[in-house]
């Protein structure tokens, strides 16, 4: 049994899994108000967690009655400083190297130093280039390298401890983007039925093809969500989200690795770029980072939420704030009260995703402009990989919410991540009329709809003997 949606919120929310809400009450706390993907965060998790907690969440969303959708973050290319045996105290101004072979130290007992897990990056960093460490926290500056050691100068001090993540803004880093981990780590993923893959350090569309082609080898139907994190992903930002199925506006890393003035400037283009795609889009990390200690937002990071929002993004995501935070629930309420705030304040306007041509994406444009002339109207469709439901959805209507019928759970939970969507499941009958009539006997059902609310039915119907697109104007009887 499926329940019904109290009211309507436009903006989903994504949250990342951790000991903060791993436990089954608190999941089903979680769920029932109103998230709608769980990601699970490959960087922290073992396979045998891995199922668990995925059988979990299936098992919390039947009981419930909602199906939320899971999506596995991999790891990617990753570049981090080996074990130290004790904290290293760094002092601004001191010469400190980076060794690529364990052990190769060559400067002599006055030069410290940590070994790095990518031998590679001897050839990859140039003299001048800055070495980030433990994000973004120690800044290193490259004076020159030699053998198997990277020497620096400490241009930020701090303490080093073991593995800590290195970022390098700018470098070219010759890491596959698939990785053998991420590799065992989507298995499993498949294995239990993951609804998306996440793909870290996205730097080109080949990086999604690569990706793409495990899954279809693995018959997967898992749809994948390309991080933009680095420079590359920028410059090649525009052939990433034509080759992804959603894009992720990484800012943890993407905000150490570009300028942080650039930030806002690439959160609004990647935003825009994948309006014009029709493509959802995420955006990610600190939203809320105050609240992993704090009941309340601080004033500015509700004004991130709210700008989300108003760009109209798909998704936001809680990542701290629900893997460690003290306040799990209490984000996701906050997001959900700031996004239906921000939505009844406009702007009305719809998209125009200009690269979405087509006679289908036409009729499509059509319905979303009929609901948006007709106040009170509500768009209704059937899909069956979600596509009509990514097309309305992609036009962004601003009144009319988008029912979207399929007979798919992994549709079902694919469309979580979709905008102003509200997805059902549904058998579908074999003639469109009867179709038509469960539906509107299902939203009813669920308080969806009453008597006398128009609706706008985007489907095919059978004219002697062959489907046509249509768009009808229903009036609930
Ligand atoms: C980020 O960097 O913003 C992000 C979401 O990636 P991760 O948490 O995997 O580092």
């Amino acid at each position: 049994m499926q329940t019904s949606i109290d009211h309507f919120r436009r903006t989903k929310i994504v949250f990342t899994l951790g000991p903060a809400t791993m436990e089954e009450a608190m999941l089903e706390k979680i769920i029932s108000g109103g998230a709608d993907v769980a990601r699970l965060n490959m960087a922290h998790a073992n396979h045998e967690w891995t199922r668990m907690i995925i059988r979990r969440i299936r098992a919390v969303s039947a009981r419930i009655g909602r199906e939320v959708a899971i999506m596995m973050d991999i790891k990617g290319p990753e570049i981090r400083t080996g074990d130290v045996e004790a904290p290293i105290e760094l002092k601004e101004g001191e010469t400190f190297d980076f060794t690529v072979k364990p052990g190769d130290k060559d400067g002599g007992e006055e030069v410290r130093s940590v070994n790095v897990n990518y031998q590679d990056l001897i050839n990859d960093i140039h003299v001048g280039d800055i070495v980030l460490v433990d994000s973004g926290l120690m800044r290193f500056e490259v004076l020159d390298k030699k053998n198997a050691r990277i020497r620096c100068k400490v241009l930020t001090a701090g303490q080093l401890t073991s593995r800590r993540h290195i970022n390098l803004p700018g470098v070219k880093v010759n890491l596959p983007s698939f990785t053998e981990k991420d590799r065992g780590d989507t298995l499993v993923g498949i294995e239990e039925g993951i609804d998306f893959v996440a793909l870290s350090f996205v730097r080109a569309a080949a990086d999604i093809e690569t990706l793409r082609e495990f899954l279809r080898a693995n018959n997967s139907k898992a749809k994948i969500i390309a991080k933009i994190e680095d420079q590359s992903a920028i410059e090649n930002l525009d052939e990433i989200i034509d080759a992804c199925d959603s894009l992720m506006v990484a800012r943890g890393d993407l905000g150490i690795e570009c300028p942080f003035e650039d930030l806002p400037v690439i959160q609004r283009r990647a935003v825009k770029s994948c309006f014009h795609h029709g493509k959802p889009v995420i955006i990610a990390t600190h939203m809320l980072e105050s609240m992993i200690s704090s009941p309340m937002p601080t004033r500015a990071e509700i004004t991130d939420v709210a700008n989300a929002v108003y760009e109209k993004a798909d998704c936001v995501m809680l990542s701290g704030e629900t893997t460690v935070g003290k306040y799990p629930l209490e984000c996701v309420a906050i997001f959900d009260k700031i996004s239906r705030r921000i939505e009844s304040e406009g702007p009305f306007d719809l998209a125009d995703p200009d690269l979405l041509t087509g006679d289908k994406h036409n009729l499509l444009r059509s319905a979303v402009h009929l609901a948006h002339e007709m106040e009170g109207s509500k768009l209704l469709t059937f899909t069956r990989q979600g596509f009509m439901a990514q097309g309305l959805a992609a036009m962004r209507p601003t009144r009319a919410p988008i029912f979207a019928i399929t007979n798919s759970v992994t549709t079902l939970r694919q469309m979580r991540l979709l905008r102003s969507v509200i997805p059902l499941l549904m058998e579908l009958e074999s003639d469109p009329n009867d179709t038509i009539s469960k539906a509107i006997s299902l939203l009813v059902d669920l308080g969806e709809v009453k008597i006398g609310d128009k609706l706008i039915v985007v489907t095919d119907i059978l004219s002697h003997d062959r489907l046509v697109d249509s768009i009808q104007l229903r009036t609930v009887r």
